[in-house]
């Protein structure tokens, strides 16, 4: 694609407007807000706002202006994006605590299931995670076996199934229905981790059948590095599961200060303790932000960005690991080159920012709100340039290299 055709998707892009509520330094492109979404202009005010009057003139008179109800504010703002009902999303703790509460949660439902079945490769916090959740249930055990396998690991002793819906490094998309399907089949719960999905593709969790899942604030929600996380609890499920980390912000009355733990009712018991009232109130303007996008348009454009790299990919001989279709992927692409932790450091020196992953991926992220058709064309581009100048082309190089 030219740089004049990629001026002419632009021009009609009913997203373009969306760029400029976002603050990006000038002659960068930013091809890694899947890992850091990008700025909001909206942030810095918002933050400014939480600090100098909520906090410093309101004080301890916040808590009963918005600041206690906010897990479950954002959690409905966020329900939209995940197909599920407001009342079914709680914004909390991070990816990995939450993880840890819906397992232990899900392995208590009946003592003759005690095996989560995961995938070897998924993100390591999610199989770290797993195996600790486990060792807190007499008897159970993680059980991760190869992709290709998950499907056949699925039986009478599974309590639940844990994936990750699009993989970290490769794009890879699970058939949400299908899977989640499978381990109903099997007599099991499925937990889909959604760091990946959430804002990069269309979820439907509701439709799915799905019982439980969590997800990342920071990355496509742009809530801010180390953003409060999410959870999600089916209705069904609501109030046959409780939390192991049983917090009193997740009691059914916190403020009657009692001695003994009773749950809440509904999405709130997954609470653990007191909001973060600050990486809150970053991740609600994330969140907004959503709220206002077409995100039909976002996930037509994803594709549309896709294409712009996998063609440049297909052009300079780049082993493309993500698969084609839409349906098969999230919004990220990536390629495996044996040089990849360089050649992104030297994407990076020329002001596109992409990341790597061990040992071999070249991972760019692609997100629809801030990057234009231009800028990914662009990226392409430099892309070539640093594959064809770097000393990495050389031969020589490369047999020098590989026995360092
Ligand atoms: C980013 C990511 C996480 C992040 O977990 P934290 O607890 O926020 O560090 C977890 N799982 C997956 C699949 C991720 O991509």
């Amino acid at each position: 694609m030219t740089f004049a055709d990629a001026r002419v998707l632009d021009a009609t892009d009913p997203l373009a407007a969306v760029r400029d509520r976002f603050i990006l330094p000038e002659g960068v492109i930013y091809l890694d807000g899947n890992s850091l979404g990008a700025l909001p202009r909206a942030t810095p005010a918002a933050l400014a706002d939480l600090t100098q009057r909520q906090w410093g003139e309101r004080l301890v008179r916040s808590w009963n202006e918005g600041w206690i109800d906010a897990p479950q504010r954002l959690g409905a703002k966020l329900a939209p994006l995940l197909g599920a009902q407001p009342d079914e999303v709680i914004v909390g703790d991070s990816t990995s605590a939450n993880l840890f509460k819906l397992l232990v949660a899900a392995l208590r439902v009946d003592p003759h299931r005690r095996t989560i079945v995961g995938e070897l490769g998924n993100f390591p916090t999610d199989l770290h995670i797993a195996d600790g959740a486990a060792g807190c249930v007499a008897g159970a055990t993680l059980r991760a076996v190869p992709r290709a396998q998950v499907r056949a690991a699925l039986g009478p002793d599974t309590a639940v199934l844990l994936l990750t819906h699009v993989h970290y490094k490769t794009a890879e998309r699970w058939d949400m229905a299908a899977l989640t399907a499978a381990a109903h089949a099997a007599g099991a719960l499925v937990l889909w981790d959604l760091s990946h999905s959430v804002g990069a593709v269309p979820l439907h969790l509701s439709d799915a059948g799905v019982d439980l899942a969590v997800g990342c604030g920071y990355k496509y929600l742009n809530g801010g590095p180390g953003a409060p996380a999410f959870l999600y609890v089916a209705r069904r499920w609501q109030d046959r599961l409780a939390s192991p980390v049983s917090g009193w912000m997740g009691h059914a009355e916190p403020f009657a200060f009692a001695d003994t733990y009773r749950p809440a009712p509904g999405i709130k018991r997954w609470l653990a303790g007191t909001p973060p009232m600050l990486a809150m109130a970053a991740l609600e303007v994330g969140l907004d932000t959503w709220a206002e996008v077409d995100t039909a348009k976002v996930w037509e454009k994803s594709a549309a960005l896709f294409d712009i790299l996998a063609a440049a990919g297909d052009r300079l001989g780049l082993e493309c690991v993500t698969l084609r279709e839409p349906g098969k992927r999230g919004s990220h692409i990536s390629f495996r080159h044996p040089h990849a932790y360089a050649v992104v450091q030297a994407l990076i020196a020329r002001g596109v920012i992409g990341d790597f992953r061990a040992p071999d991926i070249l991972r760019l992220g692609l997100t629809p709100l801030y990057l234009s058709h231009e800028d990914v064309a662009r990226a392409g581009t430099i892309l070539g340039e640093v594959l064809a100048q770097e000393p990495w082309h050389d031969a020589r190089f490369t047999a020098r290299q590989a026995v360092t």
